[in-house]
């Protein structure tokens, strides 16, 4: 996975790599995927054409239609960059010969989780993630338990009319309960640590991509070889060995909190965000039900759908952007027409 930055800034070495990778994969008979993480300003043509030669999975970092992505997204020069990623995503869709189309977004604003999921679809996007935007004050409250459950019902409707989509962290589940018949049994949050590893552009290693460049988490560098099991293990930890996780009900479905989010918000590396942890109620009325007898209760915790507002949050003129968006009234035709399993 190449990531942060704009990897196609260097497009040659990007190029070399992966062909170095697959060389030294095909020798020794095994395969690698290979997925480039691109902010979309620089997917040409050309671009296209070498992900669908090497099986290259392009993923596009997309925050929102032009309103939203535009506030954070710009040029050194202040010039905004949807315009030219929407022209991209385009001729991505045109173009890709992948049947996976992904993208990843960070939410900012309250209410916007089934807007931008719906704004994705209809962009031609199948695998979708959008994830709260955190530092060290915390989570943003952009995704309250609310939102989730809405967000849930969306795709279940989604998939009920035939759309073959993919949304986290919904997806993951079903996968585990497809792949692995009955459990949905998670021990840990992600694979940081464990088998996967972050590697920098000076060759340090960290437990996952998003501590580069945090010294304190650095594990090693490659000159001197990848870290074995015993240099890793102080990053990564069960969900039943961190607290308060280890009693809360929700933990294998979980697997705890972000190791990155948890050491960012200044709990720890292993820790948990206190405000919200372990106030979760499993009684419910679930939003799978096709006619629940009562609305489902918010979710108050879980890892990507917490809701945490530590910080004052400047007030925001008039109603969000993505609010004015009505729901789009060809989408089941569209879905019909293209998404069909
Ligand atoms: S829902 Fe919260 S308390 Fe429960 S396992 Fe996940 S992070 Fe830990």
């Amino acid at each position: 996975m190449f990531v942060g930055g704009e990897p196609l800034l260097e497009k040659h070495a990007l190029f070399q790599t992966v062909g170095y990778a697959h060389r030294r994969a095909r020798a020794e008979d095994k395969t690698v995927d290979v997925a480039v993480y691109t902010n979309g300003t620089l997917m040409n043509e050309r671009i296209i054409e070498w992900a669908n030669e090497t099986g290259v999975s392009l993923v596009v970092s997309l925050d929102g239609p032009p309103l939203v992505h535009d506030r954070k997204r710009i040029y050194l020069n202040g010039r905004p960059s949807s315009r030219i990623i929407l022209k991209n995503i385009h001729l991505l869709m045109e173009r890709s010969a992948q049947p996976v189309k992904r993208v990843r977004a960070v939410a900012c604003d309250r209410g916007s989780m089934v807007p931008l999921h719906r704004y994705f679809l209809d962009l031609g996007f199948n695998e979708i993630h959008v994830q709260p935007v955190y530092d060290e004050d915390g989570i943003s409250d952009s995704m309250s338990g609310q939102e989730m459950v809405d967000l849930l019902a969306w795709y279940r409707d989604r998939l009920l009319e035939g759309t073959v989509l993919g949304v986290m962290p919904f997806e993951g589940f079903l996968e585990r309960l497809v792949h692995r018949r009955r459990a949905v049994t998670s021990w840990y949050p992600c694979t940081a640590g464990r088998s996967a590893l972050g590697i920098g552009p000076d060759g340090r290693i960290y437990p996952c991509h998003h501590f580069l460049e945090e010294g304190r988490f650095q594990l090693g560098h490659v000159q001197q070889g990848l870290p074995g099991i015993e240099a890793r293990r102080p990053f990564f930890r069960r969900v039943d060995q961190r607290e308060p996780c280890r009693s809360c009900w929700a933990r294998h479905a979980c697997g705890g909190e972000c190791y990155h989010r948890a050491a960012t918000a200044g709990v720890g590396y292993t820790g948990v965000l206190p405000e919200v942890a372990g106030t979760a109620s499993p009684s419910s009325a679930s939003p799978w039900r096709s006619s629940p007898t009562s609305p489902p209760p918010a979710l108050t915790c879980c890892a990507g759908w917490r809701p945490r507002i530590s910080r004052p949050r400047p007030p925001t003129n008039g109603p969000s952007p993505l609010r004015t968006w009505g729901p789009t009234s060809h989408e089941p035709e569209r879905a019909r027409g293209r998404r069909r399993a």
